[in-house]
Order: structure tokens, then sequence, then C-alpha cells
């Protein structure tokens, strides 16, 4: 997430010029040679006692830490803690006061002479500052002055140490006592469990946290404010959620499996729950999406839909808890040791979301979250020639989707070839062994082999460490004589760099009118012919079933046998595959019929939603027939929503166009009802306008409406509504319309200057969501006058350095229009969460899977700090 390679230490300002040159030597010179690799250190830091009080209005935190440090070398004079825009005011060692000089990034401080390996130190340092990032308050102000106020930090990557000196690196471990003193109305969250609130001076509290495990100080974390707390438990652990205090009657709809899922986790993983309380706070204008620090998880207030709104997702927030609640094993008990290792947080988190989905939604609709995880991943096309694991990274770029997506995708695939039982002995036996300890990828294979005694070095070699995924060509043959099908599988995927020829057990199934028949069998050669005895010519042949590869295939198929699979393979993913292929089969009756049969009865949601969007690419009188019939009985939200954005795709279709209008006013569902409004404006037909207006000044739960609508002004292009969008767009309104309101902006006008000008002034805004989304509607918006504001911004020295490539991703944009795609596979959000909004309708459908995708990598888990204030 950063970029290993800034030598801080060279704009050192130190006053003594005696320090610095034993600083370069002991310090940082010693230190950043070892980046991106895991630094080496000088000492151990073992626990830290950290004091803060807030002054909110100056957005000014005091403190007082005490580090206990043990030496891990001899001849050490100095000794430094990463220390970013802080003012020390003394330092103290073992109560006596110590000498000590700031650079840009460390507080460098002199040891008593003579001191040797294993001696240990309390050293106290009193500071207090302003910071850039790492901590941030949301206050109220004359726009918004209900809002609660809320203090809250972001420590990973490298943030803690903006608000707090303190050794910033994963690979250390340390306990912690948290000490915090606020007004008496405030609540306090932090690492481990709450020892005692007792009465301070002036109307003011202080709470005492400790926690008693080690773990690394991005894992630290504060939140104060005005909070209202919902109290659970698992197995007599507190379980806990906290919301902004206007909105706890949003806690439990969202929440309340959380000890649910720690049973399940608990159980699978044969660890349970490492720590001694679990608690969930969610805040506004959280700078990711989710962010699990130990025993205490951050969440985005986004996460509180209203109640009204949480029946219409079929998850609901479920994947960010559990992504979060996985970290707690992995990540938290078990730390990456480096950047470069972040798959073993991150793609843990993201295989432990489908451990969940399984179990409680079931298996079909974690299987087809898979089909379509392997479908994004695939659009992200500048993820394939990297590794997994590597060290060549700029900025941000390592949380990325090889991290997340493919590294979850891995351990799926590990599973299956390992079996669960034995996948699991691995998985336990890598966390008991490494438990409170920072881990490479080398220790969970060599965890895996001795649990299991199978070698997995050549599995891992060609996932983790080589590149890439295999696509193949696959073609068969049925020979009449021999009752023999001939299977020709080609790899295709272009072999250099990292990416390989891949070896692969792949399931073949072949399905004759007698029954189908499973054929394990091993792909390992650029071409090759595979025979299976077959009793007649088959009726479906598979290869994958089930998608279990994380793969692309080519599958040339008779449109009778792709009938034939989508209505009677096993798998969802075989069916996916179907709908998905028949797409391609324009002008044929049968397969819309059959299309519009998938639709209304698969017993799969995500086989539905996959035959309404094949319906929509195949357009024509039968397939908007077939959409509208099944609008007439689909029940689930989440399967209107997809029938109305297939049915975009007939604009000339005044039945469909009235049908839309219809949806949009009274449709039982909000999904549907927002993305028919999404639809009404790209579709641009009649009364478009009035409809999109009459939505806007129209009451719905949370504006849920009224942002939809919104943005379907931005599609529509009617310049008429700049007026009313600038209105909703200004400082006052709601949060999610004025983001809404920018986005649509930058769609109109495109040669109006001075419209650039205003929303390039959202890049100042006090908000960091709406910051955010002026950066992204610069960069759609084309006019390149905007690149100067968004290079003054990049050029900012408080920049969060995770901002850097979304930034310099949209200037790219304007000043090479032609170029498209996500060169970083970064998270990208992109206008609101639901439904595409902040669509362009010349969105091709693989940029809109890897927007999807986008979209709900932003829910699980954005990192990006915010720009400068
Ligand atoms: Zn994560």
């Amino acid at each position: 997430m950063i970029r290993r390679n800034i030598r801080n230490w060279q704009r050192i300002s130190l006053a003594s010029v005696i320090l610095c040159a034993v600083w370069q030597l002991s310090g940082a010179g010693l230190l950043r040679a070892d980046e991106p690799f895991a630094r080496s250190k000088d000492y151990d830091l073992q626990h830290s006692k950290i004091a803060l009080r807030f002054q909110p209005e100056q957005k000014q935190v005091l403190g007082e830490v005490t580090h206990s440090v043990a030496l891990l070398r001899d001849g050490l004079e100095t000794i430094s803690f990463d220390s970013v825009g802080l003012q020390i005011e003394s330092v103290r060692i073992n109560k006596g006061a110590a000498k000590f000089a700031t650079t840009d990034s460390k507080l460098v401080v002199t040891l008593p002479n003579g001191a040797k390996a294993g001696a240990k130190f309390d050293v106290e340092i009193k500071y207090q500052g302003t910071p850039s990032k790492g901590l941030y308050f949301i206050l109220p102000d004359k726009d918004y002055p209900n809002r609660p106020l809320e203090v809250w930090t972001q420590g990973e990557s490298e943030d803690t140490r903006y608000y707090l000196p303190t050794y910033d690196y994963p690979n250390d471990r340390l306990t912690t006592e948290t000490i915090l003193t606020v007004p008496a109305s405030w609540l306090t969250i932090s690492n481990g469990k709450l020892v005692g609130v007792t009465d301070a001076s002036n109307g003011m509290k202080t709470w005492t946290w400790r926690e008693s495990q080690p773990s690394s100080t991005y894992l630290f974390t504060v939140v104060a404010g005005e909070f209202v707390e919902v109290k659970d438990t698992w197995r007599n652990i507190p379980v806990t959620y906290y919301a902004p205090k206007d909105r706890g009657d949003r806690l439990s709809p969202s929440y309340s499996r959380t000890p649910a899922m720690i049973e399940l986790f608990s159980k699978k993983l044969g660890v349970d729950y490492p720590w001694e309380k679990y608690s969930q706070a969610m805040v506004d204008e959280f700078v990711a999406g989710g962010m699990e620090n130990s025993s205490a998880t951050t969440n985005t207030a986004e996460s509180l839909r209203n109640p009204k709104l949480v029946p219409e997702y079929e998850k609901n927030e479920d994947d960010l808890i559990s992504h979060e609640l996985g970290h707690q094993w992995f990540g938290d008990l078990v730390t990456t040791k480096d950047w470069g290792n972040i798959w073993l947080n991150e793609g843990f988190a993201t295989f432990m979301e489908t451990v969940w989905a399984e179990s409680h939604f079931g298996k079909d609709v974690a299987d087809y979250d898979r089909w379509e995880g392997a479908h994004q991943w695939f659009a992200m096309r500048s993820l394939f020639d990297k590794p997994i694991v590597r060290y060549n990274f700029e900025e941000s770029e390592e949380f990325d989707g090889n991290a997340y997506g493919k590294g979850g995708w891995v351990l799926y695939m590990l599973r299956r070839q390992l079996g669960e039982d034995a996948f699991y002995a691995g998985l336990k036996h890598y966390l008991e062994a490494n438990r409170g300890k920072n881990v490479m990828t080398s220790d969970l294979t060599k965890a895996i082999e001795e649990a299991t005694h199978t070698n997995v070095d050549a599995f891992f070699r060609q996932w983790i460490y080589g590149a890439g995924a295999p696509k193949f060509e696959v073609s068969y043959t049925y020979d009449e004589a021999k009752k023999q099908v001939a299977l020709t599988v080609k790899q295709t995927q272009k072999r250099e760099g990292r990416v390989g020829l891949f070896q692969v057990p792949v399931d073949v199934e072949i399905t004759t009118a007698t029954g189908p028949k499973l054929y394990p069998i091993h792909v390992t050669q650029e071409s090759e012919v595979f025979t299976f005895p077959s009793d007649s010519a088959p009726l479906m042949v598979l290869f994958d079933k089930g998608t279990q590869i994380l793969k692309s295939a080519q599958f040339k198929k008779e449109k009778k046998e792709l009938l034939y699979q989508l209505k009677n393979a096993g798998e969802v993913a075989d069916r996916a595959d179907a709908a998905e292929a028949l797409a391609k089969l324009k002008g044929d009756d049968e397969v819309v019929a059959a299309l519009g049969d998938a639709l209304r009865n698969d017993k799969s949601t995500g086989v539905r939603r996959t035959a309404a969007s094949s319906l929509g690419e195949l357009g024509g009188a039968a397939a908007s027939r077939q959409l509208l019939e099944a609008l007439n009985s689909a029940k689930e939200p989440w399967v209107r929503g997809s029938i109305v954005v297939a049915l975009e795709n007939f604009k000339d279709d005044a039945g469909v166009v009235a049908r839309l209008q219809t949806v949009a006013r009274e449709d039982a569902s909000y999904r549907a009802r927002g993305a028919s409004l999404r639809a009404i404006g790209r579709i641009k037909g009649a009364e478009a306008y009035e409809t999109l207006v009459a939505a806007v000044n129209a009451d719905s739960p949370d504006g849920f409406l009224r942002d939809a609508a919104l943005n379907g002004l931005g599609s529509l292009g009617d310049d008429k509504a700049v007026p009313l969008l600038r209105d909703w767009a200004a400082s006052g309104k709601d949060m999610d319309s004025r983001q809404a309101a920018i986005g649509s902006l930058a769609r109109l006008q495109k040669d109006n200057k001075e419209l650039t000008q205003v929303i390039a002034g959202y890049l100042q805004d006090s908000h960091f969501p709406i910051r955010r989304t002026a950066i992204y509607a610069l960069g759609g918006r084309g006019d390149a006058s905007a690149i100067p504001a968004l290079e003054a911004m990049l050029q900012s020295k408080n920049l969060s350095i995770e901002m850097q490539p979304t930034i310099k991703e949209q200037i790219e944009r304007l000043k090479n229009p032609l170029a498209k795609g996500d060169p970083h596979g970064m998270t990208k959000p992109e206008g609101n969460a639901d439904d595409k909004a902040g669509g362009d309708e010349r969105l091709t459908h693989v940029e809109q899977l890897v927007q999807e995708m986008n979209e709900r990598l932003k829910e699980i888990e954005k990192r990006l700090p915010p720009p400068p204030k």
C-alpha cells in the first residue's frame, strides 16, 4: 500500500548535525534498506500504555504514551519511533529526562550509555498534534449541525504514526493499555477488554481498555464520540455493536448474525475466536469499508442500512461482517510479516466470506458468487501477469484483486484439492503454530504439509508465486463406432513472465440418456486429447463441472446441448455458463423461451439474474416479453432489479418504456424502482425528465429513490437538470444525494469549463466522500481543464499515499481519453453502491462487471484514506 522506496530519511531536518550522523547509522539508514521486505529491528516493542485526550474543535490530539521496549542489539546509541507531524514535548527513559530529536518521519531517542541487547526501557513520550491522517474528527458544522461527533482512527497500512509515535510496521507485536479521557456523554471503543470507566475532572470520564494479547500497531484502534451501543454475547464473550447516536435502531437488523458467524468460524477453524471481546463500531465518512482492528472492527456507517431496505439485499452486509470477522484469525491473530504477503490477510478474509455464505445462505448462493468472482477477476486484465506474492508494487497496489478475489479463489481450490478435513486440519495447525506471530506464505505451506503430509509446493508455486490462470479452449467429438468421446483441451494463455502452463485437476462429466458419469482428469499440457467411453452421443459434456478451477474456457457447444445444460445441469455455475453462452444465439425463439423459463423457474436467483441479462443482450420482442412476464412473478428484489436493468436494452419498445415508468412509481421493491429510474434516464424516453424530477422531490427511505433519480438525470443528459443537480450537490444536502448529484453534473454540459471548476471545487470539500466522488467525476467528465486541480491535490503533502493511484488514474483518463479499464485492479468506488449507480450507457458487459465488482469491493473494504484538508 505504500511506496517502499520513499527515502524519508533523506529529508532529515535535524537541529543537531551530530545526532543526524548517529541517526543515519543506527536509525533509518538501517531500517529503510530492508523495505519492501520486512524491517530489521533494533528493539522489540512489548507493551504500550497510550493515554489520549482530544480537542475536537482544533482536531487535535494530546498524547502520553509509555513504550516498554527491549533492545535487540548491543551498541545502540539511539532508537527511533515512526512519528509524522507530531510535536514531541518531552521524552523520558525510565522516568529520567532523555535527549531526543525529530525528523520528518522519526522520533529519535538517545539511549543511556552502554545499553546492551536485552536491556529493557520504559520510554515515555508526551506529544500533541493535529493529524493529517490516521486519526479523524467528524464534527457537526453549520451545514450539518446535528451530526454526531465522532473521533476514530485508521492505521493500515502505516498511518498510526500520524497520531502516535510508535513502531509502525507489521513485524512486531505488543500488548496495549488505552486510556481515553473524553466528555461524559461519549462512548469509547479500543482494543481488548474494558477495564473500567472513572470520573475525571470537568465533566469528563476516563475509559481504560486493556489488550492482553499482542498484535501489530496497524491494528490499534480508537473510536470515541456520540455513539450508542447494542450488547450481545458469544459464549460469554461480549459482542457489541456501535452506531452514531442517531442510528442505533439500525444495528440489530444488520449485525445480529455476528455471534452465529463467530460460532461457525470457531468450529470450522478448530481455533476459538481468540480475543476477549468483539466489537464493531460503525463510523461516518470512514476511509475504508471495514477495518479488522484486533477485537474491535471499524466499519463504514453505510453498512447501517435503513431497516426498510434491509430485506431488499440477499445477504445484506454479511460479506463485510464475515470478512472483517475472518481477519480476527487471519490478519490479527496471525499477521503478515510484510505487505508483499498481504494475501495471507486478505485472501483468507475473502475466503471466510464464502464459508459464511455457504453455511447460512446455502451452496448455490456461494457458488454463484464464486462464478461471478472468476469473471470479475478475469475482467481486471492488469492483474493477470502479476503473482499474488510480489514486492515490485507501488503505493497501495498490493491491496488489489489478486490479494482479495484471486487469493480467496486459491484457498477455495486448495480446500477442494486437499479435501475439507485435511484443509481445515492444515489451517488449524497454521493458526496454532503461528498464533501471535508474523508470517510469510512459506509458514502456511509448511503448516499444511506438517498437518496433512501433503506437499503443496507445486500448488503454491503455480497459484501464489506464479501469475495468471489457465485460459482453455475446449471441444469434443463423439465416435459412434468406438462409443467414445474425444475431448480436446488447449491452454491458450500467453506464456510469458510469471505466467506458465497450468497443471490442474478437472472434473469432466458426460451425460447420456443413461445418466451422468464423472471423470476426473489432470490437465498438464498445452494441447491434450482425453478420451472417455460413452454409450451414445452425449446430451451434455461439462469441462470443470461446477467451476472448481479459476479459469476461463471457450467451449463451443451446439444450441441443443446448451439448452439441455441450462435446464438440467446440477451445479449453478454450469447453468449460469449455459445462460451466458445462449446470449450469443440471436433471433432464436427456442433460446428465448428457454432463458425465459430459467428466469422464472431456476432455483438459483443467480442463474435467474444471468438469464435476465442474456435476454437483455439478445434483444427483440420475444425477449422483452419474457422479461416483462417475469416481472409479474419474480419476488426477490435483487432479481427484479436485474430484470429492470436488462429491460434497458429495449428502448424502442413502447411497452417496456411504459412498464419502467410503472415500476419506478409503484413497484413493491425499492431496488426495482431505483433501477427503473436509472433505466429511464438511460433510455431517454418521453417524460423521462418529468419522472426523474418528480422522484427527486419525493420521499423514500434514506432518499434511496431520489439518489437513483439524480443519477438518472446524469444519464438522461438534459442540461435543464443542471440547476437542480447543483442544488443537490451543495453542502448541507444529504451526503449520498450530493455524491449522486456531483456524479451526474459531471456528465452534463461537458464543454462548460465553469461547471468543471464547480466540480473541481468539491476536491476541497470538508467531507471525504465528496472529495472522493469529485475525483472520479472529473476523470469521467473528460474536460482536461480539471487536470491542474487534480495535480494540485496529488502534490499535497498530506495526501494519503493510498489515494494517489486513484487520482493518477483519473488524470490519466483525462490526458488519454481512450485508455480504458482499471490499470491497478484497485477498488474503485463510483457513485452509490447500489445497482450500477453512476453507470454510463456505453459500458460494455465487461466494464459493467468490473464496475459491479468494484462496488462490491467498496462494500467490503475500500482502503482510500482522504485527500488533504
Ligand atoms: Zn480485509
